[in-house]
């Protein structure tokens, strides 16, 4: 083997070639990306760089001379349109045939449009790359009121990012609480109360949300519930409705998905030759995409290892963390389930609380942290060793959780 190509040059891509690399491989690496920048982090991009504190250069995710010494061809801007697994070569959209012995597909997600039209408003925008956070920092330097439309990760973390540069924002969600889908009602109600306090306002829930930019003055009006009296007027409005896995490229090549690409715990698709790796991966434990920074690496690190036989099996507890206003929340495990699982919750002072979320058997499942690092670390280790916990230890914050060791 002595051509590996990878699709798609973001984060689970650059740590396949970095892992490659260092474990010793040494033919042809060629990543073929879409957009103009490549191998840079995106946590940033709805937090500092929207603060002004983040730049491409500053986001990185390993120095240009790391990136030199890894002797990766790179090909970008550039689409792969088309997989041919019988011949194994990859077509792209400036019309290049490339073989490949392996093929890593890390093609990622895209923000969710949920009304094509709006897509067409220069005041409409989503965030998933730097052109888009650019952007949207350049038109926060003239904005005095700004919508952000969907109440999950990435909407809140725009607006704690606007609020802290005293824009007045109102975030839209059509559910009846925030982030429903990864988080239990308590956790919801917490993250209300967090902006709400910080002067955030918070519309929810509604049926039926409108957008229109106006041809005049190009601000954008969004209304409720089709209410003639329920509008009001922003400089901009953003979209956080979700994500779109790009798997359609797996798919047309006929290699097994369903919400993402199927991959076993050695990142290998349906196909032997072809891996998957990062958002576009089907976690092969949990059965659907873990769209998460650790994800991606760890992922990445997984397919590389596969490819040169090193046979290690991916089978990282999902984690993932927000940052809003001067809150880091981390969250460790599944969700899934989430509804049979006993909520213990210790409470802070400082409002830094813990939310545990245990079995039957009093193992943890789940667990959502507010500013505490420590407990996260901890609490990795109770559940690789599956220990069971006292509810009553684990909600008294006189306790030191960190006594609670495994063996
Ligand atoms: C705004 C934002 C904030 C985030 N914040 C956090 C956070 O706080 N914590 C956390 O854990 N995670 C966070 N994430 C998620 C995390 O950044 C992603 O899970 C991670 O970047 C996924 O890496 P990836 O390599 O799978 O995909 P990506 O990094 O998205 O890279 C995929 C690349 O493939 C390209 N591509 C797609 N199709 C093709 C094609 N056909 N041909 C060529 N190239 C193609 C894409 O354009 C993209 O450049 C955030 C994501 C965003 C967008």
């Amino acid at each position: 083997m002595n051509k590996i190509v990878i699709i798609g040059a973001g984060q689970a891509a650059i740590w396949t070639a970095k892992t490659l690399r260092s474990e010793g491989y040494e033919g042809s690496i060629t990543i073929i990306g879409d957009e103009d920048y490549a191998f840079y982090e995106r946590p940033p991009l709805s937090k500092q760089v929207l603060l002004g504190n983040a730049t491409y250069e500053s986001l990185k995710i390993f120095k240009d001379e790391v990136v030199d010494e890894l002797d990766i061809e790179l090909l970008a801007p550039v689409k792969v349109t088309q997989i041919d697994r019988q011949s194994k070569n990859i077509f792209t959209n400036n019309d290049q045939y490339i073989a490949y012995d392996k093929l890593l597909i890390a093609t990622g997600s895209k923000a969710k449009i949920p009304v094509k039209e709006w897509a067409l408003h220069s005041n409409i925008v989503s965030l998933r790359n730097i052109e888009d956070s650019l952007l949207i920092a350049e038109k926060l330097k003239h904005a005095k009121k700004v919508g952000v439309v969907g109440g999950g990760w990435i909407g809140l973390e725009v607006a704690a990012s606007l609020s802290e540069r005293d824009i007045d924002v109102t975030v839209y969600e059509m559910n009846d609480r925030l982030c429903t889908r990864s988080v239990s009602k308590e956790v919801s109600e917490y993250l209300l109360n967090l902006h709400q306090a910080h002067g955030t306002k918070i519309r929810l829930p509604f049926d039926q949300i409108d957008l229109n930019q106006s041809d005049e003055t190009q601000s954008v009006h969004i209304k409720i519930n089709n209410d003639d009296n329920d509008v009001d007027t922003y400089d901009f409005v953003l979209l956080g409705t979700g994500a779109h896995i790009n798997k359609e490229i797996a798919e047309i090549s006929g290699l097994e998905t369903r919400d993402g690409i199927i991959v076993d715990e050695y990142c290998q698709t349906s196909d032997p030759d072809v891996y998957a790796a990062g958002d576009v991966a089907i976690h092969p434990g949990l059965g659907f995409c873990i769209q998460s920074w650790s994800n991606a690496q760890n992922q990445g690190i997984i397919a590389a290892k596969s490819m040169l036989s090193l046979g290690v099996p991916y089978n990282d507890i999902p984690w993932l963390w927000s940052d809003q206003y001067d809150k880091n929340i981390q969250i460790l495990g599944s969700s899934v389930g989430i509804e049979n699982y006993q909520l213990v919750i210790r409470k802070d002072p400082e409002n830094n609380d813990c939310f545990f979320y245990l079995d039957d058997e009093q193992k943890l499942r789940y667990l959502v942290a507010v500013n505490n690092n420590k407990i996260v670390k901890m609490a990795k280790r109770w559940m690789k060793a599956a220990l069971p916990l006292d509810p009553n230890v684990l909600k008294d914050n006189s306790f030191n959780l960190m006594k609670i060791k495994p063996k």
